[in-house]
């Protein structure tokens, strides 16, 4: 099956963590490989920086970096642009190209 979702998309979270269900967000990058997406301000995550000291003698900080970790495709859902449902998408093909349709409004999403 091929990833209908793309980078700049809106998705909803349809499952996975609680803290995240129904919550939407753009699309930030795209992990092909791994069917994966990261989303902006989705799925959290803090990793802790231990205090580091580099070869010329300075150190670097110590603290939490926060980041968006990856989900798996299959608990997001692309929110269609023209009805703002999360919807489910088909492809249409006609002489212009390949198109994603939108199975609740049945309008064409690019
Ligand atoms: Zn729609």
């Amino acid at each position: 099956m091929k990833v209908k979702i793309r980078k700049g998309d809106t998705v909803e979270i349809i499952s996975g963590r609680l803290e995240d269900k129904g919550k939407r967000g753009e699309v930030i990058n795209v992990l092909l490989d791994d069917r994966r997406v990261v989303v902006q301000g989705v799925n959290i995550r803090t990793k802790h920086q231990r205090q580091v000291q580099t070869q010329a003698g300075r150190n670097i900080n110590p603290g939490r970096i926060q980041f968006e970790g990856p989900i798996h495709i299959s608990n997001v859902m692309l929110v269609c642009p023209k009805c703002s449902n999360a919807a489910r998408v088909g492809v249409q093909r006609d002489e212009s190209g390949v198109h994603r349709v939108c199975k609740n409004c049945q309008q064409l999403i690019d």
